[in-house]
């Protein structure tokens, strides 16, 4: 009974190393082939974790590609397994087994909550349509909410089937979320930064969006995307009808026009003010 336990311990945690080493160096092989860095693979309470820098100055879609990796490899990987495991027509039990760790990583990594992975990409897909800010809003609160029901299944798994899965993976995802508003902040301006950087080399689209020209500066970061510049035209009213006579141009705040001026000045004002400052300097 005993060695039957202990050899049953052993063979799972060998299957879900397996699973997760999978998992984690497909994403480095995505970052070291894309050009990200990884900064370090270390221990994470279900077996590794990998930590990469350096993705703010990669393209929208290779970001995807490297959140995406593992999962998918762990279902490419699980899809392996079961075909080989039926071509064998009776079924290799560990074969399955395998596959199954595999598929379980897969699904959880994509749950859209951060830092996951599935968090990861619904996070950059938030950023790119509400605005870097928001987004951080939004998936501090997913994070919560989902934690919060992980917890409370987790409770119901353990009452009817002695399972802890869900209500450890419900703990790490409240203990891992409350983390991430540091990290979200620091995120915002990284990304700004790189985006602007001189040394980026690709041209980025421009995205145009129509804001009031009392609009407040605070208000207007939260328009502000990852994977392209925004353009903001002031509605005519009050300060923008100033600076227009029939050129739209001069009514036009760029995105750079605004980062210049909260560097110099803070975030005091509206978009009005910029503009006419501008037109005056
Ligand atoms: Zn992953």
């Amino acid at each position: 009974m005993l060695v039957a336990t202990l050899i049953w311990i052993i063979t799972t945690a060998a299957m879900v190393t397996s699973a997760l080493v999978i998992h984690e160096l497909s994403h480095v092989l995505a970052v070291n082939y894309l050009g990200g860095k990884v900064e370090k693979v270390g221990p994470f309470p279900l077996g590794f974790s990998a930590k990469f820098t350096g993705l703010e100055k990669l393209h929208g879609w290779e970001r995807y590609v490297i959140y995406g990796a593992g999962s998918l490899a762990n279902a490419i990987a699980a899809a392996w397994l079961l075909t080989v495991s039926r071509l064998s027509y009776l079924g290799i039990p560990w074969l399955e087994q395998l596959a199954f760790y595999n598929i379980v990583l897969c699904i959880f990594n994509l749950t859209p909550v951060l830092p996951l992975d599935g968090g990861r990409i619904f996070h950059q897909f938030l950023c790119n349509r509400v605005g870097i800010r928001p987004a951080g809003r939004i998936m501090l609160k997913l994070g919560l909410c989902v934690s919060v029901a992980f917890i409370f299944l987790g409770f119901v798994q353990v009452i009817l089937y002695y399972n802890i899965t869900l209500l450890c993976a419900g703990i790490y995802i409240r203990k891992q979320s409350k983390k991430m508003k540091p990290v979200l902040q620091m995120e915002f301006f990284r990304f700004l930064e790189a985006k602007n950087s001189p040394t980026r080399g690709r041209l980025m689209p421009v995205k145009t969006v129509h804001i009031p020209s009392d609009m407040k500066i605070k208000n207007i970061m939260d328009r502000l995307a990852i994977d392209h510049f925004t353009q903001f035209m002031l509605k005519e009213k009050s300060l923008a009808a100033q600076c227009t006579s029939g050129q739209t141009k001069e009514c036009t705040l760029s995105e750079k026009a605004l980062l210049t001026h909260i560097f110099e000045y803070g975030l005091q004002g509206t978009a009005g003010e910029i503009v006419v400052s501008q037109k005056y300097l």
